[in-house]
């Protein structure tokens, strides 16, 4: 019997039935066979050894692409979990999913773990790799498999198959040799050999049995994997870089911010944390002024009426910071600034001349998040959105996104920052609406990216419950992948919030409204501004632009003079004239990423000249005062000005 198999470039061959991926892969290449670590039958991923009964479409997942990665972290979890059951007898293995850059497994021990105890696991965890395990997969009822494990005293494996695995449902189990096996449902390596040696142990942290603290307290013991050695290195090379950069030290170091227990996921903006934002909010508010946008302010709290009417009370409760009156009232701090915009909108009549209506706000919003998941800027509670709506026809909706994908490129290429793709959402599984409307949708949304020169990658079912959206994904200096602004349709709020315009018709009409954020939260960008340069912003965004330093004290009255010439001349500028050595002081303010810095002494006062060194730099740059006033401000110049 010959089954057919239908290759992804379309090409169809016939073989023998029961033939397996890894067959099929070695009658192409060898060296496809060696990368390969499991195949698509029919969309859905299977083993390598896996035979193929039917006629089926067919594709081979290497080991460098991303569900390859999938598949090698996945191996890695039970190697660490054979490994570490051998090493310390008596350890439970309890679950042990994949991560973004690796693989976590929970185990139940009495004893901790340290990471003391790394470099041993990791070496079995080679040893079993060097074994070369044949990884074998077989096809278990349930109750078998639960008398099966509570039988080796493995209770959580138990727990979780009678909860999980429905009666009668077969469930696979996942073993290497004879030595070790899991309940997973695959797909597995053919052996553990495949593998190779590009993991390693990375940290240990407290978790508890399905994530309740009122459960089992576990320990968890993370890794990474990648397909070879060398992406390893590279991988640990990009954290070292990552760590450098954190932008909680940094923001410490270099005085901007700073959080504190008693405002978890609120930030102390310092003097010069808070230059730093209001020229990001000055920049961007020029660029909207220039697109046609208007800025509006709503309130920071509002009656739970309010709330309930806009539908977040009821869905989006458990995450509202809700507050009371001595009269009674029961308040929200707002967590979004839509239907706050949209009672501007409906606030007099408006006609189809309106529309599209561009509504900024820099929005103050309020969103509890469990204090575990809050990390420095990046996750915070309290944030401020670059937000804005656009109410418009339907028939502007595409002209809309287009003018705006543009202006998002436009704006995140100006902080330094590339667009690596922008993911176009398509509908969820769960969804309003019908498939009529979500076609059209998802075609309009395609084609306002097509006429802005933008290719959008397809991210399948991850759009909103009510429509698809464009989600701006940009790369940073050391390669990491942000998520940072994204627009989104909406028919739905307008609806529930009766907001409507008389058309050319004379006949009143529902506005569309688009959600649409540049740098998603200024808190979060900032983040990711700071790690992007490592502190040392660009002339135009550095908190202290100058630093005029003393070379000797008889320079200091003509050092306060250039500087107050200098912040005449728009710049942000500080005198140091500190009894320090002039060598001192240039390495001191360095450190500090100040972008130049003018060195003063006897000479320099007297002719009113000033000696200009730049960071980074080692040459000396000696100009009037009146130049360099000149020089600097159109250095200082944002983007948008020049
Ligand atoms: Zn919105």
């Amino acid at each position: 019997m010959s089954i057919d198999i239908k290759f992804p470039d379309g090409a169809v061959r016939q073989f023998d039935k029961g033939v397996t991926g890894l067959a099929i892969a070695e009658g192409i290449s060898k060296g496809l066979a060696k990368k390969a670590v499991a195949v698509k039958v029919n969309g859905a991923e299977w083993d390598l050894t896996r035979p193929i009964e039917e006629d089926a479409a067919f594709e081979i997942i290497t080991r460098d692409t991303p569900a390859g990665l999938d598949i090698l972290r996945h191996d890695a979890a039970h190697v660490l979990a054979q490994a570490v059951q051998e090493l310390f007898p008596g350890t439970q293995v309890t679950f042990g999913p994949v991560t973004e850059d690796g693989f976590y497994y929970d185990f139940a021990r009495d004893e901790p773990f340290s990471t003391g105890d790394f470099e041993k696991i990791e070496k079995r965890m080679r040893e079993i790799v060097d074994a070369d395990l044949p990884i074998i997969r077989q096809v278990w009822n349930k109750e078998d498999a639960i008398a099966h494990f509570k039988s080796i005293g493995e209770i959580y494996k138990a727990e979780t198959i009678d909860e999980v695995i429905k009666p009668g449902e077969p469930i696979t189990i996942y073993s290497h040799g004879d030595k070790w096996g899991d309940l997973c449902r695959g797909p597995h390596l053919p052996s553990t050999g495949r593998l190779g040696k590009g993991f390693k142990l990375m940290k240990l942290a407290g978790a508890y049995w399905r994530g309740d603290q009122k459960n089992q307290q576990l320990q968890r013991i993370y890794g990474t994997a990648w397909s070879d050695e060398k992406q390893l290195a590279e991988y640990l090379q990009r954290v070292e870089e990552a760590e450098k950069r954190d932008h909680r030290k940094l923001g410490r170091a270099m005085d901007l911010f700073h959080m504190q227990e008693e405002g978890r996921g609120m930030v102390f903006w310092h003097e010069k944390g808070l230059t730093l934002w209001r020229t990001i909010e000055a920049y961007v508010r020029r660029r909207l002024d220039a697109a046609g946008y208007v800025e509006v302010r709503t309130p920071q709290v509002l009656d739970r009426v309010f709330w309930e009417k806009s539908g977040h009370w009821d869905k989006y409760r458990p995450n509202m910071f809700v507050c009371e009156t001595v009269e009674g009232e029961e308040l929200s701090l707002k967590p979004m600034n839509c239907p706050g915009h949209v009672q501007i909108f409906k606030f007099g009549q408006k006609s189809y001349r309106d529309l599209p209506l561009r509504m900024a706000e820099f929005g103050a919003c309020h969103r509890y998040e469990p204090s575990g998941s809050l990390h420095g800027l990046m996750r915070v509670r309290a944030f401020t959105q670059d937000d804005a709506h656009i109410f418009c026809r339907e028939d502007q909706i595409e002209s809309e996104t287009t003018a705006f994908i543009k202006l998002a490129k436009s704006i995140h290429s100006d902080f330094g920052l590339t667009t690596d793709h922008i993911a176009l959402a398509t509908r969820p599984e769960v969804r309003a609406g019908s498939d009529e409307f979500w076609d059209k949708a998802e075609a309009q949304m395609l084609a306002a990216a097509r006429a802005a020169g933008v290719e959008p990658v397809i991210a399948e079912g991850d759009g909103a419950f009510y429509a698809p959206k464009l989600d701006f994904v940009i790369k940073d200096a050391i390669g990491r992948m942000w998520t940072c602004g994204t627009i989104q349709l909406d028919y739905v709020l307008p609806d529930r919030l009766d907001a409507e315009y008389v058309g050319e018709d004379g006949q009143k009409h529902r506005p569309v409204m688009l959600h649409r954020a540049i740098l998603g939260s200024l808190e979060r960008f900032i983040g990711i501004l700071i790690e992007n340069c490592a502190g040392a912003f660009p002339m135009w965004l550095a908190p202290v632009q100058v630093v005029v330093a003393t070379i000797t004290s008889d320079a200091e009255a003509y050092a306060h003079e250039a500087a107050a010439e200098l912040r005449k001349a728009g710049l942000r500028v500080h005198v140091d004239a500190a009894n320090e050595k002039i060598n001192y002081k240039v390495r001191e303010h360095s450190l500090a990423k100040i972008p130049v810095i003018a060195v003063v002494g006897r000479n320099e006062a007297a002719d009113r000249k000033l000696a200009l060194r730049r960071l980074g730099g080692d040459a000396q740059q000696v100009v009037t005062l009146e130049e360099a006033k000149a020089l600097l401000a159109s250095e200082a110049l944002a983007p948008d000005q020049r």
